[in-house]
């Protein structure tokens, strides 16, 4: 345990000296449960999202996207159940005040050991609601309120109707969206895993409302997003499906469960959840806005209220789990093992000395070439093993230096990441070279 807490600090560290992530408004002390990423961290966010958004929109032709606005009508958060329900019971422990949820027993007795055996006691439960709200308006008292979105769920189950009347789409068919979403957590913590500020990654598949043929996608859609985090690197040991008890979940809930990963500090977490909801989302947007979102077979006519197969994920939380993942010290050498498809930049750049003009202009020119099919970095500070270190810790697959031999040769000094072993690459194969090893 004291090792995984070590980790979590080196990853912390290692996150802000090399830009991945930053604590958010730091230059002003920060606030709580926000996180800025800096220039690496942007990248590896934005590969997560690419990978993800190819798999689901680009390669299938049964999804289709939407960007949704973060500031909705309220009404949409009455009719979703959370004005009403989106609320934790807190306790308040009435020597320091500070407020913990009332279902987080572990964190509550940690909490009472730090006050040294005195008896600690708490407060009642309450009940907080955790959606941040927000006013619209110029005129102070003329303001209406608003929340920004809990969750971007929503933004697509208004939009049902818009997407079928202006596209091809039938039913089973899916609406993908990718964005940011905003909740007042009362416990913020464990670096990025629980902010108040976050990005999330969702479809929401329609079916038919047929009990078998709704869990065959269920189960469907669980085997392949289990295989996607597979894919993108994630030992398939360090996965597994934790089934919401029929007690557990929602209500309305047919079916549910999340993949957990088990490389958290802290043990075994949730990075996605996997939900049938039935007909209760739009059923509950048909009552509020008074308006038919059933949706009628073009072939056999009949007409009916969808089912929905959910998949959730956190983009920072995957973000997070990758960065955990990836981290890997051997013979001495601390470099991020990640997925070429999710490294920030695929390959950098060196000329051997920064004050030789012939090398640096030919290590231009190549930095200058392949920056057109991938992000590249430049390095040319330092010496050759401090520029090393530095692209092992952001994670570059492969580090190029032209040095005097190259002028002679066309060739450059290419030296893989993972094995730290180095080949002479002929400049004019550089490209091919990359996009053979990366499989990109
Ligand atoms: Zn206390």
């Amino acid at each position: 345990m004291n090792q995984d807490i070590n980790l979590m600090d080196k990853i912390v560290s290692l996150a802000k000296r090399r830009g991945f992530i930053y604590p958010g408004s730091e230059l002003y002390g920060g606030l709580a449960g926000t996180w800025d990423y800096g220039p690496a961290g942007t990248e590896l966010k934005r590969n997560i999202k690419n990978e993800w958004w190819k798999d689901m929109v680009q390669l299938r032709d049964d999804i289709v996207g939407v960007d949704a606005a973060i500031m909705m009508n309220p009404r949409v958060w009455e009719a979703s159940g959370h004005v009403e329900a989106f609320t934790d019971p807190l306790v308040e422990c009435k020597i320091c005040h500070q407020r913990m949820r009332q279902d987080k027993e572990d964190e509550i007795a940690e909490h009472e050991k730090s006050h040294k055996g005195q008896k600690v006691e708490w407060t009642e439960p309450k009940k907080f609601n955790l959606l941040v709200k927000a006013y619209l308006g110029v005129v102070e008292g003329t303001q209406s309120q608003i929340y920004l979105r809990g969750e971007i769920t929503q933004g697509v189950h208004v939009n049902f109707r818009n997407v079928v009347d202006s596209t091809r789409v039938k039913i089973p068919f899916g609406i993908a969206q990718v964005g940011k979403a905003f909740r007042n957590e009362i416990t913020p913590g464990n670096f990025t895993f629980r902010s108040r500020e976050f990005e999330q990654m969702e479809v929401q598949y329609y079916v038919k409302p047929d009990e078998k043929e709704s869990m065959e996608e269920y189960e469907a859609w669980k085997k392949e997003r289990m295989e996607w985090y597979i894919k993108l690197g994630i030992k398939p040991e360090h996965l597994k499906f934790e089934d919401h008890a029929p007690g557990k979940r929602a209500h309305y809930a047919k079916a549910a469960t999340d993949i957990l990963y088990s490389g958290f500090p802290w043990g075994w977490d949730e990075i996605m959840g996997i939900h049938h909801r039935g007909d209760w989302d739009l059923r509950r947007h048909q009552e509020y806005s008074g308006q038919d979102l059933s949706y009628t077979d073009p072939v056999t006519g009949e007409k009916y209220i969808p089912w929905d197969i959910e998949t959730s994920a956190g983009v920072d939380r995957a973000a997070l789990m990758f960065l955990l993942e990836a981290y890997t010290e051997e013979d001495g050498r601390v470099f991020m093992k990640f997925h070429p498809k999710l490294a920030p930049y695929k390959a950098a750049v060196f000329p051997l000395l920064a004050n030789k003009p012939e090398l640096v202009d030919l290590a231009r020119k190549i930095y200058i070439d392949l920056k057109k099919d991938f992000m590249v970095a430049w390095d040319d500070r330092g010496n050759i093993g401090k520029r090393y270190a530095s692209q092992d810790e952001i994670g570059t697959p492969f580090c190029i230096t032209v040095d005097f031999q190259s002028l002679e040769d066309d060739m450059v000094t290419v030296r893989d990441r993972d094995t730290a072993k180095q080949e002479r690459v002929k400049i004019s194969g550089l490209k091919d070279f990359l996009k053979d090893k990366l499989d990109i």
